[in-house]
């Protein structure tokens, strides 16, 4: 016999993707990871060129690079650019390190808190250091970044784990995916697993607790 789970909301939906992106961030936290301004530049260079840096204009390899100024020149277009030219990230303001802190931030409190339009501009003017007009549109851009279903650039530095494989009894859609994803997510907060029944030990006898 088999009993049809109720299809899920959009609000679960959207705490599933959440949900998933929490448990691929680093275990150490975004913060020791990317523990400077230039590792996070490193590391908006590696992902978007995983294969060596080529030529934002004429796709060319040649490219060289003037510490200084933190500048890749092309030696065959003489094009200069650097590791934000072509992202969301340019001409901003704020720092690298603090997109992605932003990003490690939104990802908690939407994880865990599915419901509620967490962290606000002030909460993230408060964490980073920043004003309130760079808070709120830094917040705008890392959650358009980091939306449902693919996510960006900040999303693919920040999300340094790749996903837990599903295991092949669980269908890629629905209920029970839903369930499994927030299982691996309670535990890794720490918090009692969400089940119908728990098996508990006494003594020596196994109890099965509804
Ligand atoms: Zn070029």
């Amino acid at each position: 016999m088999s009993t049809k789970l109720p299809s899920l909301s959009s609000i679960e939906k959207e705490h599933l993707h959440w949900m998933q992106l929490y448990l691929r961030l680093p275990d150490a936290g975004v913060g020791p990871m990317f523990s400077s301004d230039e590792a996070c530049r490193e590391r908006l260079v590696d992902v978007q060129w995983p294969d060596g840096v080529w030529c934002l204009k004429c796709r060319s390899k040649t490219v060289g690079y003037m510490m200084s100024r933190r500048t890749f020149y092309c030696e065959i277009c003489k094009h200069q650019f650097t590791a934000t030219s072509d992202t969301v990230l340019r001409h901003s303001r704020v720092s690298i390190r603090k997109w992605f802190l932003a990003a490690e931030l939104l990802i908690q409190h939407n994880a865990k808190n599915p419901e509620l339009n967490y962290p606000t501009g002030h909460d993230l003017k408060d964490v980073l250091g920043i004003s309130y007009a760079a808070a709120h549109a830094l917040k705008k851009k890392v959650l358009d970044d980091l939306s449902f279903p693919e996510v960006g650039l900040v999303g693919d530095c920040v999300l340094t784990k790749q996903p837990e494989p599903l295991p092949m009894y669980i269908p890629k859609v629905g209920r029970r995916h839903f369930q499994w994803v927030r299982d691996r997510f309670e535990k890794s907060l720490g918090w009692e697993p969400y089940d119908d029944e728990t098996l508990v030990l006494m003594g020596d006898e196994l109890f099965k607790m509804r």
